[in-house]
């Protein structure tokens, strides 16, 4: 059995411990020890890194019993000296504590019981058994801070069960008859294994970054300590940018991007306007050019598909005719249509021409459309299919 000194000293980094065993993991070197100050992933908190006689340690597991020190290469001594790396090991400390605090917060202002939480390497989330409010969400992330702030002492102790339970702490069966309790004094006790400061204020901040409705109850993900001051930073950064950009200020941002988005849907009913006038423009155009029988044949330069089908309809519902249209774009586009009572066989003039050029496409009825990579020969093609419709319509 390893001795875990993080238990009884969260703040030791450097040890000296003796290699009991040497396993592998996944292909890695892993050695166990005698003690050890790196914390294993367990109980929702993720692993400590740090070296071994200078030997990265890549990742501490709990393995069939033992603690596996994962290695980034070989270590041949038996005598080592272990540094647990200091900056994780203080966000983690900040994160598990922060948590503790506020899912104590929520049971405090919503009722809310954590079913479960994670430390993750951005963000950390903690998921409630029912849906919260925004003000709930507030009212917990002050409580916190306020409980950080006054800087209370938190105490570990290993206590039984039955002493435990007095505490209001619920521990899992697995835990046994001795339990590890961590305790933010006169606030909140939970049984646990991870690493916590010695007084709240260590948390240093806790910043609730959004919740939402998860499973039958909510998610909220929030951050600690540096980590928040981090969230706060790229935030400011981001909006500061933003700003900027509309030459405005923070305080106005909301309005300004207001006011923005409705310029923005003004301008695009403006800009779908004049495209529907400019298509009919150009369907009279066309249908005033063609003969009789109308056939319409004509390619657009970097027109978009949606575009050609439209000048396709005004074209076929404005008058008679037969409308033969493509677009050289990033791809060839073709709309191929007549107007109801003609009695050409639009699919087949679209695959006959798609199949000059080495594309795909189909169609039913009146409307048939398609594209292809390639313009090479788009112009025979769309003759082609002007001469089989101008044939047809003679006989
Ligand atoms: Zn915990």
């Amino acid at each position: 059995m390893t001795r875990l000194l993080h238990r009884d000293d969260p703040y030791l980094l450097e040890f000296d411990a003796r290699v009991v065993a040497r396993r592998e993991h996944e292909g890695r070197p892993a050695v166990v020890l005698d003690r050890t100050a790196f914390y294993a992933e367990s109980g929702g908190q993720p692993w400590d890194t740090g070296t071994l006689d200078g030997v990265p340690v890549v990742a501490v597991l709990e393995h069939g019993g033992e603690v596996l020190h994962v290695l980034g290469g070989p270590l041949a001594s038996e005598a080592v000296q272990g540094r647990v790396d200091a900056e994780r090991r203080r966000d983690h400390m900040q994160q598990h504590h922060g948590q503790h605090l506020l899912s104590r917060a929520f049971m405090e202002t919503a009722s809310a019981a954590t079913v479960s939480f994670h430390l993750g390497a951005d963000v950390s989330t903690i998921d409630l058994d029912r849906p919260v409010t925004e003000d709930a969400v507030r009212q917990a992330e002050t409580r916190c801070n306020g409980i950080v702030w006054e800087a209370r002492p938190v105490r570990t102790s290993v206590l039984p069960r039955s002493q435990a339970e007095v505490l209001g702490v619920r521990a899992a069966d697995d835990v046994g008859d001795a339990v590890r309790v961590v305790e933010a004094e006169g606030y909140d006790a939970q049984a646990c294994g991870g690493t916590h400061p010695h007084r709240t204020s260590e948390v240093g901040v806790v910043l609730v970054l959004g919740h939402e409705r998860y499973k039958s109850g909510s998610r909220v993900r929030f951050v600690c300590g540096e980590r928040a001051v981090a969230a706060f930073r790229a935030r400011a950064s981001a909006l500061n940018q933003v700003g900027a950009l509309l030459s405005s200020p923070l305080e106005d941002l909301p309005a300004s991007v207001a006011r923005l988005q409705e310029k923005l849907v003004e301008t695009t009913r403006r800009g779908r306007e004049m495209a529907e006038r400019a298509l009919r423009g150009e369907a009279a155009r066309l249908l005033g050019a063609a003969g009789s029988p109308a056939v319409v044949a004509a390619v657009y330069e970097g027109w978009p598909a949606d575009d050609l089908r439209a000048l396709a309809q005004h074209l076929v519902g404005g008058g008679t005719c037969v409308a033969l249209l493509a677009s050289r774009a990033e791809k060839v586009h073709l709309v191929f249509a007549q107007s109801e009572g003609l009695p050409h066989d639009v699919p087949a003039l679209l695959r006959q021409a798609l199949a000059e050029i080495g594309g795909r496409g189909g169609g039913r009825g009146n409307l048939a459309q398609g594209g292809s990579d390639s313009a090479a020969g788009l112009e025979a093609a769309l003759a082609r299919a002007e001469r089989t419709v101008r044939e047809r319509s003679a006989a």
